[in-house]
């Protein structure tokens, strides 16, 4: 018998392909618009122009001045400049960090967003956002965030380092792992997570061998797509809480974060999300979910403990704490004792065991 369920399927039209990054300008003229304020982040002011060059004569602009943590502030300036270059609508030309600065924008603005991913990170699928302001973060939902229009063309993940492009993907495998037992977890959102590890993980071995590999990079990015709808609409729980406290009380990179800790979060779930773990070994061809996990970890060259990233050892009791308190929903209950044990494997990068 199937369980009661609700499912949200979320608006975006979606493009997928080789090249499809020509179609920006239909793609804009078809939402009303025509001219266009193209956001990237400082580094990425290249294919920015690149995107104001596809856009011809509806470019009204590009704003490269996207920074990690989307600072409320940063969204008010986007704003004040689509205004003084008269713009009806935004394009994103990034990862997580361009499209944070999109949906501020979406969140008080009518005027369209439309992406244009280049990293794994899976955001432009979901309605939340974290938004810093006098230096305190918080996280919004609210579908207005959602971009109208998004185009996965994997030749514009080219760039990407493997160094980056190995964490970026684990980053979206975790979406999906925690989809498939988060509080709104369901029979869709399952097999849209499955799919995803699946894609992921055949794709990222390839790409992070030769980030040439064009074909390893469709694969992942398409993954990394479904794997953005399954974080939108089943949600999050033990594995997200441990990095948002992880990363931002110790100014951890994001994706490497992602993933480092996630064989440990599911390792500590296993017990209570029997089924999860299935569809995991079922989606990577393994017998030991969070061990599968941890293997491609290492097969991707990707970092495995903590300690290589900068985590001090002793921030992991005041973690532990922090995690401890007002946790996000989670399959098995959370104890400081047992998330300082997750740590402290998290930190030395132990293999699960079975
Ligand atoms: P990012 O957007 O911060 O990019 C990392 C760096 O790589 C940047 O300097 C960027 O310009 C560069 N870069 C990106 N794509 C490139 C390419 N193809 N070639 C060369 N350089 C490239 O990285 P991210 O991991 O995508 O995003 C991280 C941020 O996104 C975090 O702030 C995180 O909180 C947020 N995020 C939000 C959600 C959500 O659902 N709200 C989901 C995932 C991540």
């Amino acid at each position: 018998m199937i369980s009661p369920f609700t499912f949200i399927g979320r608006p975006a039209r979606v493009i997928f392909g080789r090249g499809k990054r020509v179609v920006l300008a239909a793609e804009v003229e078809r939402l009303g618009a025509s001219r266009v304020l193209v956001i990237s982040t400082p580094e990425q002011r290249g294919e920015a122009e690149m995107a104001a060059d596809l856009l011809g004569d509806h470019a009204a602009g590009i704003h490269d001045r996207a920074v990690p943590h989307t600072p409320m502030e940063t969204v008010d300036v986007a704003r004040q400049v689509a205004a003084d270059l008269g713009a009806d609508c935004y394009v994103t030309v990034g990862g997580g960090t361009a499209i944070g600065l999109g949906k501020g924008i979406a969140l008080e603005s009518e005027k369209p967003v439309l992406a244009l991913p280049t990293t794994y990170s899976g955001s432009e699928m979901s309605a939340v956002q974290g938004f810093t302001k006098d230096g305190v973060k918080t996280t919004r939902q609210d579908d207005r965030m959602l971009p109208r229009t998004v185009i996965y063309d994997p030749e514009l993940t080219l760039g990407l380092p493997a160094s980056y492009s190995g964490p970026s993907g684990m980053n979206a495998i975790a979406h999906a792992v925690e989809a498939l037992y988060a509080e709104h977890a369901n029979p869709i959102v399952s097999l849209i997570a499955e799919e995803g590890i699946r894609a992921l993980g055949k794709g990222l071995p390839g790409v992070c061998a030769s980030p040439d590999d064009l074909e390893g990079r469709s694969l992942a990015l398409y993954g990394s797509w479904l794997c953005g709808i399954a974080l939108g609409a089943g949600g999050m729980a033990l594995h997200h809480k441990l990095c948002h406290v992880v990363g931002g009380s110790f100014h951890l990179a994001h994706a490497p974060t992602h993933a480092i800790i996630l064989p440990h979060a599911m390792a500590y779930n296993a017990p209570a999300a029997e089924t999860a773990m299935k569809r995991v070994c079922k989606a990577l061809n393994a017998d030991n979910a969070p061990g599968a996990i941890y293997d491609l970890i290492r097969k991707i060259g990707a970092p495995i403990a903590l300690k290589q990233i900068g985590m001090p050892e002793d921030g992991l009791d005041r973690a532990a704490q922090l995690t401890a308190q007002n946790p996000y929903y989670n399959p098995r209950q959370i104890t400081q004792d047992g998330i300082r044990q997750l740590l402290d494997d998290a930190f030395h990068g132990r293999r699960p065991a079975a």
